[in-house]
């Protein structure tokens, strides 16, 4: 082994050689992985193989696509085969709700380039004989689906790699990682020491093991899961290889495997394994068999698939896997660690492993991942994911595999967790919470008599009049909605003004005052959108989303210089609320000594003042586009607060307001926000905010590429549109169709209700975002129109929000 690399990848199972093969491609040859056991000693070696390129999240599924075509070159490059089975896939759908998901599937797939087909039942019986087809209702096929060999893909992984330079040490554990001063590591195995200037942690089922010995405890929790094989089944015999199927009303996958079948299921009742510590003396073991656990969905797979229950079944495999939280892999940089980065929890190893691997490359050896992996950062979990959160919502989302998550569904585990002093205010006034970070707030209010509950669906939900009603109350009088859901942190240091000034894109605006501005990476690409308030010379106080706290922190840590700057992140100290409506100055006038007239205290104003006897940030700025004031107070104050602004409201006839109303306002004000619109590929000409990028206040990073990008021709653009739709609205991912062909994507999408339209933000090229022609935007298999709006659908000049 050697004693020196410039990076060491601990874990040789499927994302571990990944990302070995992955850098030696990016440019970085002497790199070392170390491998306990024997490679796919984790979950890697038992695991079912199956791949396929749909995923919830585009991105996701882009880079899943990545992964399935990467095996014809990992198969040339080092001469071992792959085992690559591309047999095509069906899903079966048992339910109108499951085909109408199948045609969002679809509809997403088009925008990705994906060839998903509908089938009738009857075409589908053809395709995939085994099926009984009165269960079934509709179906979706997908040319690219299949499965591959794990031992094949990771020894194919690892040989490409060594043949590009790359060492592979078998039979040695690492045991320890000690930090040096200069950020490189000393990692300690077995077998002597090695210095290395980068760490992965692809330790897969041990991942958690690996980063406790950096004092990390990853938000992951390995759950068993089993599939039987089959005897052979008579039907198959002399029949090319059957399609792999899922049945989701089953909630069972299915392939051919030899001449009998492979039937696996992720079960309701699923079980956790080692949920605290995993033994290292775990190797290529199997977990007993639980068949009385998968028994309930056996049976389903027997009636719906009556050959496989005529046969006996041949071996049953139980094996763990791990899961982050919401099911997608976690991978990045570690904010607080120099060099150490990981990739693990990753649960379809087999479509997603290539992706990881390539990504973390680059992450690692160019600074950037060269994609959108938001919705795989590990940076978007915080310190709330512990250990038992972790195996809750894992539980949670185990079960739910092949369940149909509604755009409007709030999810139960770990429920209510984090929450804020007004809840049980807001809970009497018959809130229906969501969960945001595993913090409750409120969604809306049903009214006296309404039970608070929200039916999931597709389509517009019970709550659309009650969001209604307190819309119109925010533009005709006035709204309280809670705010606390945003990521803030205090800068302060007598460098503070001039680090944030190169930090962001637009100008620190002055004492006093709030400025918007978005963050760049070096490409010039948006890495955030924030909100600063000025609050002295040497003290803001910035304002962002939650979600991306950590994120933010790993790239101010990047850049804080040694001394001057002090950055704190603070989301939950401060609690806000909110009043927004004409009546909002009025209300607040009543509370506060200072003058609040536009004159004395005119819009984007910022400054402590004490509402009632509360001390208070008071920022006039609202999100619902709307004459109105954030109020930012430490959370020992919230209650008071609250009573304060209900009580004074009564004559200005206020009303609470929840986030389903808020999102409707800025819908229609064509607001946008955070990892749905702003996200890492497009520059900020791209999203619209041109007007929030000062390229004369001098330097600031992104800055030469924000030149370049200013003016120039092609791209994409953020366009908002109004959509003649019936029942449904667009919730995000749905194509645009443009003169008859797919030409971009809906952000996000929803009813606005004082336009009185439906309204679908999302990005098309340039050269189409001022065109003329038919917009159509697809809503569960319905192309509807959609008039490109020129400026916001409600007050586009913005007159209330300055009034
Ligand atoms: C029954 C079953 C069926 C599955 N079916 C599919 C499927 O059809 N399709 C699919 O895509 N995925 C499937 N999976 C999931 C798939 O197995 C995982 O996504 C994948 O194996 C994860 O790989 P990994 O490299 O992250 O982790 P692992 O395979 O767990 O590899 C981690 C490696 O790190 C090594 N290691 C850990 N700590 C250290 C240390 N301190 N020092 C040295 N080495 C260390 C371990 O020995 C191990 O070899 C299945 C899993 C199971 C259990």
């Amino acid at each position: 082994m050697k004693r020196h690399a410039q990076a060491v990848v601990i874990g040789g199972g499927v994302v571990g050689v990944s990302v070995l093969y992955h850098l030696t491609k990016a440019g970085w040859k002497d790199v070392l992985l170390i491998e306990r056991a024997e490679l796919t000693s984790g979950s890697t070696w038992h695991a079912a193989g199956g791949m396929h390129t749909v995923n919830g999240d585009p991105n996701v599924a882009k880079l899943q696509q990545y992964t399935i075509n990467l095996y014809e070159e990992i198969e040339r490059i080092s001469g071992q085969s792959c085992g690559v089975h591309i047999t095509g896939g069906i899903m079966l759908a048992g339910t109108q709700e499951r085909l109408d998901w199948l045609k969002m599937a679809q509809a997403r797939g088009r925008y990705l380039g994906m060839d998903l087909e509908m089938i009738s039942v009857d075409e589908a019986a053809r395709l995939f004989p085994l099926m009984d087809k009165q269960h079934f209702t509709g179906a979706m096929y997908d040319p690219i689906e299949g499965h591959v060999d794990p031992y094949g893909v990771t020894h194919a992984y690892a040989k490409a790699a060594e043949i590009a330079g790359a060492e592979v040490v078998r039979r040695t554990r690492v045991t320890e990682l000690k930090a040096r001063a200069d950020g490189s590591w000393d990692v300690i195995t077995e077998h002597g020491s090695v210095h290395a200037e980068h760490v992965v942690n692809a330790g897969g089922l041990w991942a958690r093991e690996v980063g406790r010995m950096v004092g990390l405890e990853l938000p992951i929790l390995a759950m068993q899961h089993q599939y039987i094989l089959t005897d052979d089944i008579a039907q198959l015999a002399g029949r090319p290889e059957q399609l792999h199927c899922i049945d989701f009303e089953g909630e069972i996958y299915l392939r051919q495997e030899r001449g009998g079948m492979l039937m696996g299921t992720y079960e309701r009742a699923g079980a956790p394994w080692s949920e605290h510590t995993t033994p290292w003396d775990f190797g290529q073991d199997l977990l007993p068999n639980d068949l009385e656990r998968i028994a309930p969905s056996l049976e389903i797979g027997f009636e719906h698939f009556p050959a496989l229950g005529s046969v006996g079944i041949r071996k049953v495999i139980n094996g763990p896997f791990t899961f982050a939280p919401d099911g997608n892999p976690l991978i990045g940089p570690i904010k607080g660690l120099r060099n150490f980065w990981v990739a693990c929890g990753v649960m379809a190893g087999f479509s997603q492993g290539g992706g990881v691997g390539l990504t973390l490359a680059h992450w690692m050896v160019d600074g950037d991942p060269g994609a959108d992996i938001w919705g795989m950062d590990v940076a978007r979990y915080g310190g709330w994911a512990t250990l038992a959160y972790t195996n809750a919502k894992v539980r949670e989302n185990y079960s739910r595999r092949f369940r149909i998550r509604f755009p409007n569904e709030e999810l139960e585990a770990a429920r209510p967790l984090r929450t804020t002093p007004v809840y049980d205010r807001l809970a009497a006034q018959n809130a229906v919470f969501g969960e945001y970070c595993a913090l409750e707030h409120a969604l809306w209010f049903a009214p006296p008599g309404v039970a608070a509950k929200e039916s999931i669906t597709f389509r517009r939900s019970n709550a659309h009049e009650h969001v209604a009603a307190e819309c119109r109350n925010v533009r005709t009088a006035v709204g309280l909605l809670e705010i606390s859901t945003y990521g803030k942190f205090e800068i302060d240091g007598p460098g503070a003004a001039e680090w944030l000034d190169y930090l962001m894109a637009n100008r620190v605006p002055a004492v006093g005052r709030i400025g918007l501005t978005p963050m760049l990476n070096e490409r010039g690409k948006l890495i955030g959108d924030f909100t600063m308030c000025r609050l002295s010379e040497n003290h803001v106080f910035l304002i962002g989303t939650y979600a991306a706290e950590n994120y933010y922190m790993r790239w101010f840590e990047r850049h804080l210089p040694a001394t001057g700057v002090r950055v704190r992140p603070c989301a939950t100290e401060y609690v806000g609320l909110s009043v927004a409506g004409p009546q909002a100055r009025a209300l607040l006038q009543g509370l506060v000594h200072e003058d609040l007239s536009n004159t004395a205290f005119p819009f984007l104003s910022f400054k402590r003042i004490d509402v009632g006897m509360i001390p208070a940030l008071l920022g006039r700025v609202s999100f619902t586009g709307d004459l109105g004031y954030e109020i930012w107070v430490t959370g020992d104050y919230q209650r008071a607060l609250y009573d304060l602004l209900f009580a004074a409201g009564r004559a200005h006839g206020i009303r609470l307001v929840g986030a389903r109303a808020l999102n409707s306002m800025r819908l229609e004000k064509s607001f946008g926000t955070w990892a749905r619109e702003y996200r890492p590929i497009y520059s900020p000409y791209e999203a619209s905010l041109a007007r929030f990028v000062d390229l004369s206040k001098g330097d600031f990073i992104g800055r030469s590429a924000a030149v370049g990008d200013k003016g120039r021709v092609g791209g994409v653009r953020l366009v908002a549109f109004s959509v003649a739709a019936a029942d449904a609205d667009a919730s995000g991912d749905e194509p645009i169709w443009h003169d008859g062909k797919v030409v971009g994507a809906v952000t996000s999408g929803g009813f606005g209700h004082s336009a009185q339209t439906s309204i679908a933000l999302g990005y098309v090229p340039a050269e189409l975002a001022q065109a003329a022609g038919s917009f159509e935007v697809e809503i569960i298999g319905v192309r509807r129109a959609a008039r490109r709006l020129d400026a916001a659908a409600f007050d586009p000049q913005g007159l209330r929000m300055r009034s």
